[in-house]
């Protein structure tokens, strides 16, 4: 797992910056993210989790074994209703730790710039939306974890102690 930064890298704690060019550079950036997404068996990677600042997503659910890539280049929610259900989150940049997180929104709207450059909307609900709230919080220097409660961070705290040390001593 080490090219991906894991908890508590502090680049997962910056702002990503805007992408004022899609260039060769970020056309690269995007397809090394698919590969490294789907080695990692992961359903969403943001470039900070790479050790970059650019204000870029990639997603693929695989629902029912079927590939939907989606890239999102600088995307910003412009929208978003409701509460999606209590779910469990998990992040390849907190391996091996899932909770519950309960203040998702249930619909969104996004904008953002496609690999060819053209404004795209997308709209979307549930699961989707939830990754895509996932994903967009790491481009803001945010984490699932920042979403638990106050009890949920102790525990937190407590099990991740113990995962750092299992790592340490399978290395
Ligand atoms: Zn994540």
């Amino acid at each position: 797992m080490e090219e991906i930064k894991v908890y508590p890298d502090s680049i997962l704690r910056k702002k990503a910056k805007d992408i004022e060019r899609i260039d060769d550079r970020i056309i690269q950036l995007l397809d090394k993210m698919v590969d490294i997404m789907y080695k990692h068996n992961g359903i969403g990677l943001a470039a900070e989790q790479i050790g970059t600042l650019d204000k870029l997503v990639v997603i693929d659910l695989r629902t029912n074994g079927n590939n939907r890539l989606i890239e999102l280049i600088n995307p910003i929610i412009i929208a978003s209703e409701g509460t999606y259900e209590e779910h469990e989150e998990g992040c390849l940049s907190v391996p091996g730790y899932y909770d519950v997180i309960k203040d998702r929104k249930k619909w969104i709207k996004v904008k953002y710039l496609d690999r060819n450059e053209e404004e795209k909307i997308i709209e979307t609900e549930d699961f989707l939306s939830v990754v895509i709230q996932h994903e967009i919080d790491h481009l803001n220097g945010r984490l699932f974890i920042d979403h638990l409660s106050p009890t949920q961070k102790l525990v937190f705290k407590k099990e991740w102690k113990k995962l750092q040390r299992e790592r340490e001593e399978s290395k």
